[in-house]
């Protein structure tokens, strides 16, 4: 676990088509100075407009991660979220030329690939963390998402498709950079070919192909090549979940535990936690004493 504030070590370019608008976007993540957090910056409009990601900027969860501000938006944030996170970057600017974050493969491979490559650098200010304190869990027709306390940030997920290809999957995975990189980072999303056929003639996932998303269509991958992992669904479903907890704005130290959720189940979990400031606090690991307002949010 890191203790110190982290940031890139130089810029790096990303660049690809937006899953759902089609439109071709460039991204530069930059470094940002201790206490900065992750902001998206729209260089395509006048001022450069910057939306923090964090949890109150949410504005739509049904299709993507979508943030807005002042009727600015950036979408499909899920992914660069979660890639961030994993790799313990607090702190960096994402300048975006479109209201679409690209897509790449489907993964957070290429992110965390060019990120590795440009370098991670410890800064001179701690960290804060967000602590669970007490249990919190939320439930709702077979699904639920808790957080129970925990020295560590951890997370043990399930999902439960009726399908022979998927079926029942468990992962249970500790939330640090080496196991991110190794583990997680390269799981793709994933959808059933009769869906994405739909999105299609509704004008939805205009940039989606095989390229960037694994397609099943009765009981085959349609991708060349197949899946990364026997079970790439669940490391992607954990993908998605650190991006939806990084929203917290300050790493987790809780322990995450999942069954059949997703974005939409999970921020119904951070809204609960941000109405019921009982369960954590913020402050250093093994000082949960600290009075809580070591950081607004
Ligand atoms: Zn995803």
């Amino acid at each position: 676990m890191f203790y110190n504030q982290r940031t890139l070590a130089g810029p790096v370019k990303c660049e690809g088509v937006g899953v759902h608008s089609g439109k071709p976007a460039k991204m530069v993540i930059k470094p940002a100075p201790p206490n900065h957090g992750i902001k998206f910056v729209r260089t395509d409009l006048m001022d450069h407009p910057s939306i923090p990601a964090l949890f109150r900027m949410v504005t739509d969860t049904s299709m993507a991660t979508v943030l807005g501000k002042d009727g600015v938006i950036v979408s499909t944030v899920e992914h660069i979220l979660a890639c961030l996170a994993g790799l313990s970057v607090d702190n960096a600017v994402i300048e975006l030329d479109s209201y679409e974050v690209p897509i790449m493969d489907g993964s957070a491979l290429p992110f965390a690939e060019a990120i590795s490559k440009a370098g991670i650098v410890e800064q001179d200010a701690k960290r804060f963390f967000f602590i669970i304190k007490k249990p919190i869990v939320i439930e709702d027709g077979g699904r639920s998402v808790g957080i129970y306390p925990s020295p560590l940030y951890r997370i043990s997920y399930t999902i439960d498709y009726d399908h022979p290809l998927i079926g029942q999957q468990t992962m249970d995975i500790k939330v640090e950079s080496d196991l991110f990189m190794k583990e997680i980072c390269m799981a793709r999303t994933f959808g059933f070919y009769h869906e994405y056929e739909y999105m299609k003639q509704h004008g939805l996932a205009r940039g989606g192909s095989l390229e960037n998303a694994i397609v099943i269509e009765g009981e085959k991958v349609l991708n060349e090549g197949g899946l990364r992992f026997p079970d790439e669904f669940i490391r992607h479903k954990i993908l998605d979940c650190i991006g939806d907890f990084s929203l917290l704005g300050m790493p987790l130290l809780g322990h995450v535990v999942a069954r059949k959720s997703g974005h939409m189940f999970n921020h119904r979990l951070l809204e609960a936690l941000f109405n019921h400031k009982e369960y954590w606090e913020t402050g250093f690991p093994g000082q949960q004493d600290r009075p809580m307002n070591a950081l607004a949010l």
